[in-house]
């Protein structure tokens, strides 16, 4: 028996003890995810226990470091606890930018202290982060940035207004793009900073979304005071570290849209038999082929650019190094991933016919309502994390290396 071999049956020995009955068969987003910090939210409750146990052994980060919490593994090892889990069906024990963006920026550029410090309650679940990176005037010309950062002492002194800022209202600390050299060039005056938001002098007012939820906040800072030893990286030297952790959101999104091996769905099922599970349910059509032949159609090339998508990411991944950092190719998945979604969530309102388009019950099943909501946020995606037309521009750069 091969090594990996062993530690599959290992793994899923341990999952098959450890994982609590109630999380079972969830599948990937059957609850909304655990994001974890100060204000955790547990559904179903038994999600707690299970990310106990799961930080416990390392598995919230099997890749990092066992000193700051994480499993300590290579990519092939943590792969398979991905599988055995999928086989399972059980939930992420816990999902969020700490995991996602600043945790791995923390592993390349942190200090000791910070990595001992951030990582270690990451893994725990145990602090929630958001990213405060736009403002009113510096959206995808992120660099003209003007919160204001002076100098005092041996603290920073933080002034200034940051928009969209993703659960702003419920996160613990926000790692932020702050001017801290007005006099010089635009990029090479922006320090990245780490701030606890729990500080008075940090406020936060939700913004609400086309789709009725609030997902994202305006936050602003009225003269905080962070201590030095929170930059990231040098001073005025945070350019560099803000696009490397872009390139991180940038894989975070195309994994949540199917880059991860396509078989996430907002109900747990495998997206692509889901929206051919709907059809059959609204054309009643129970047994056979679909009678709409262009239905079926758009249902299999959705099947299959979803798939092919996610092995596609998955085989960049494998292709990689061990602690390979995304690229210029993270643009291309997420404008991929931004388009494959546009076009399920698109699908599954056409699909759902006159129950397609519904606002608020009662005429409407609670999925049906989801439904609408969830194409209504994929409009979303072309902007987060970088517009596709930006994409399209580092890929145009960067990838196949054309003129400006
Ligand atoms: C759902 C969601 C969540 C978000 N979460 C966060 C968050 O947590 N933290 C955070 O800091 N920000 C967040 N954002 C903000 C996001 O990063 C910005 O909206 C995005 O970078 C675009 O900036 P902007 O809105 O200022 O648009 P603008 O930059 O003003 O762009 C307007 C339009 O002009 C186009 N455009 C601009 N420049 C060019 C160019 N050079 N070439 C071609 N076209 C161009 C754009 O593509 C776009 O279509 C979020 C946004 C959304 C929608």
């Amino acid at each position: 028996m091969s090594d990996l071999d062993a530690f599959r049956a290992e793994v899923h020995e341990w999952l098959d003890a450890n994982a609590p009955k109630e999380i079972r068969n969830l599948g990937f987003s059957a609850i909304d995810g655990t994001w974890g910090g100060r204000r955790a939210r547990f559904d179903p409750p038994q999600m707690k226990d299970w990310l106990e146990r799961m930080a416990h052994k390392g598995w919230t980060a099997p890749t990092w470091p066992r000193e700051y919490g994480g499993g300590g593994l290579d990519n092939a090892h943590a792969k398979v606890i991905a599988q055995e889990m999928a086989t399972l069906k059980l939930p992420p024990p816990l999902t969020g930018f700490g995991l996602s963006m600043i945790g791995p920026t923390l592993l390349r550029f942190g200090t000791e202290a910070q990595k001992k410090e951030h990582l270690t309650k990451i893994c725990r679940g145990e602090i929630r982060w958001c990213q405060g990176y736009s403002e009113p005037d510096a959206g995808s010309d992120l660099a003209s940035l003007q919160t204001r950062a002076v100098r005092d002492g041996d603290h920073f002194v933080i002034t200034g207004q940051k928009v969209w800022t993703s659960y702003a209202d419920l996160s613990d600390w926000i790692f932020a793009l702050v001017r801290s050299d007005p006099e010089a060039k635009k990029q090479e005056g922006i320090t990245f900073i780490l701030i606890d938001m729990d500080d008075p002098a940090v406020s936060v007012a939700p913004i609400s979304l086309i789709s009725g939820k609030s997902p994202f906040c305006e936050t602003r800072f009225d003269g905080v005071r962070v201590p030095v030893e929170n930059v990231v990286g040098e001073i005025n030297g945070g350019w560099t570290v803000a696009k490397a952790l872009l390139g991180h959101e940038r894989s975070m999104i195309a994994d949540a849209f199917g880059g991860a091996g396509g078989a996430r769905t907002e109900k747990g099922k495998a997206r692509g038999s889901h929206l051919g599970a709907m059809a059959r349910d609204y054309l009643d059509a129970a047994e056979g082929p679909l009678p709409d032949a262009s239905l079926r159609h758009e249902i299999v090339q959705s099947e299959m650019d979803t798939r092919a998508f996610g092995l596609t990411v998955q085989r960049s991944r494998d292709a990689a190094k061990a602690g390979h950092q995304p690229g210029a190719e993270s643009s291309l998945f997420k404008v991929y991933a931004t388009e494959v979604n546009k076009r399920r969530t698109e699908l599954a309102v056409r699909i759902a016919g006159p129950h397609g388009l519904g606002w608020e019950a009662p005429g409407f099943e609670e999925d049906e309502l989801e439904r609408t909501r969830a194409w209504l946020r994929a409009r979303g995606n072309s902007i987060e994390g970088g517009t596709s037309e930006i994409q399209l521009n580092i890929i145009a750069k960067r990838v196949l290396g054309l003129p400006d």
